[in-house]
């Protein structure tokens, strides 16, 4: 690889990008970031990752403009978007502008300035309900909510701009990311905070009264909701694959990452009792909208096109990372 080979990462402040940034930083690949700050975190780039941070949108035209400029970028990486499903149903609007209009204002700059690679993040909510499990990448992709959609509006757009601008692409559609580094330098840190691992971390730490599992009478083993927690080491891990296949010529596709292994709310809160060793006090509450009883998908494809190996597939191992950062 040429070590001059310059990355342009959008959220790279975000919990996947940091992830992402130091990822490539380990490859030998020099950074740029841009993230708008309103979720990320400019302590993690500007201390932990000690990368060069632009804050700003991609949605600022200009701001690219400039960018594309001053910096000879190679590639992009984007990880900006908003991710939070619930807040897409009420507020469609917000995620329709940031993640669909926003993206499309980065990738026609980049077209203007003759840069064709670009990794993105997608998800496995473009599937929507599942008809078969594991979820292949053929499945039909049928989003139930705005995030979801959004993501796949970007996904028929980077199909187009294949064929219309030779733009070549790797969408990776994430399932349930979670961990920390396996260092502990950094880790999820949302606000508002929705994700199960790390409330039910909250739990055992005392900063909330009790972990709700939401529905114990789904269709699965033990009655609570089975998904596939992928390490998001790993998960950055498979970006810097995606990018090194496409700088390498590899042509535009989309790769599920998840580990293939489902586990059950109450498995995941009996993990985080044994790795904590601190009670959690549990509470079964309704049903949320719109879960699906059974999420798991294959990644035999990322495995097999881009080498991909996951190294902590086991859920004790990202519990456990993301009890390090949580309990620091
Ligand atoms: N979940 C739960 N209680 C919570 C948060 C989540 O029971 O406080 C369940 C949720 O219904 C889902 C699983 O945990 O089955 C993972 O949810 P999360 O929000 O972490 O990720 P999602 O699968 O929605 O992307």
């Amino acid at each position: 690889m040429n070590s001059k080979t310059k990355i342009l990462v959008t959220g790279g402040a975000g919990y996947i990008g940091c992830h992402g940034v130091l990822a490539l930083q380990n490859a030998g690949y020099e950074v740029l970031v841009l993230d708008n700050l309103v979720y990320g975190h400019r302590k993690i780039v500007e201390e932990v990752l000690k990368a060069e941070l632009i804050v700003g949108d991609t949605s600022d035209r200009h701001l690219l403009d400039q960018i594309f400029t001053v910096h000879n970028i190679n590639a992009v990486m984007h990880f900006a978007a908003y991710a939070y499903v619930g807040e897409s149903v009420t507020n469609p609007a917000k995620y329709y502008r940031n993640n669909v209009v926003g993206t499309l204002t980065l990738l026609e700059a980049m077209l203007e300035a003759n840069i064709k690679h670009f990794v993105f993040s997608s998800t496995c909510a473009t599937y929507g309900e599942p008809q078969q499990i594991p979820i292949p990448e053929s499945h039909p992709q049928s989003p139930i909510n705005p995030y979801g959609m959004s993501k796949l509006m970007v996904e028929q757009i980077l199909a187009d701009f294949n064929s219309a601008y030779d733009f070549k692409s790797v969408a990776f559609r994430y399932f349930n990311a979670a961990g920390a580094d396996p260092e502990g330098r950094m880790g999820e840190d949302h606000n508002p905070e929705t994700h199960l691992i790390p409330l039910i971390l909250e739990t055992a730490l005392g900063q909330r009264d009790h972990i709700s599992v939401f529905g114990s009478d789904y269709s699965t083993p033990d009655g609570t909701c089975i998904r596939d927690y992928i390490h998001v080491t790993d998960l950055a891990d498979a970006h810097v694959l995606g990018l090194e296949y496409l700088l390498k010529g590899g042509a535009s596709t989309a790769f599920n990452l998840g580990n293939g292994n489902g586990y059950s709310v109450k498995e995941v809160i009996e993990t985080a009792k044994k790795i904590t060793q601190k009670p959690i006090k549990v509470v079964i509450s309704d049903r949320r909208a719109g879960d699906p009883p059974m999420l798991v998908g294959s990644s035999d494809r990322a495995r097999e096109i881009l080498g991909w190996q996951p190294q902590y597939a086991d859920l004790s191992q990202i519990v456990q990372h993301a009890w390090n950062w949580s309990n620091k």
